[in-house]
């Protein structure tokens, strides 16, 4: 039956879709946001992909007004450190909050939103960022 099949999956992918996927270097254990081959603390290229806890905390964060190629006129926007719940920092655009509701010590969860629209295809890029929990 197509309902008990489609319904499982649809499930199934947007958990996927959820995953927070970091990197740790197999040699001096950095942990990396997002995965990449070569470690940027030690320089090694021996990095496993491992999958993040999705909950931290705001470390500090800013407002930004004059965004990269790519994000302009979705200034102003918000990006934090944040350190999840194993103690790795990623930095990451926050949402669903004015700037002058953010502190220090927030709780936060990743979601999954879209970043950005490109012309003149339309291609729209999806991504993690993250919203406070409450
Ligand atoms: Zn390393």
């Amino acid at each position: 039956m197509v309902w008990s099949e489609s319904v499982p999956r649809f499930w199934r992918e947007r958990a996927r879709k959820y995953r927070l996927v970091g990197g740790r270097c197999r040699k001096c254990n950095s942990i990396v946001y997002p995965h990449r081959s070569v470690c940027p603390h030690c320089g090694a290229e021996n990095m496993e992909p491992i999958e993040l806890p999705r909950r931290g905390k705001v470390v500090t964060f800013s407002v930004v007004r004059h965004p990269p190629r790519g994000f302009e006129g979705k200034e102003p926007f918000l990006v934090a450190v944040i350190e999840l719940e194993n103690g790795a920092r990623v930095l990451s655009q926050l949402v669903d909050v004015h700037p002058e509701d953010v502190k220090e010590g927030m709780e936060v969860v990743a979601v999954f939103r879209r970043y950005r629209e490109q012309a003149p295809n339309g291609i729209i890029e999806y991504g993690i960022k993250f919203r406070p929990l409450k």
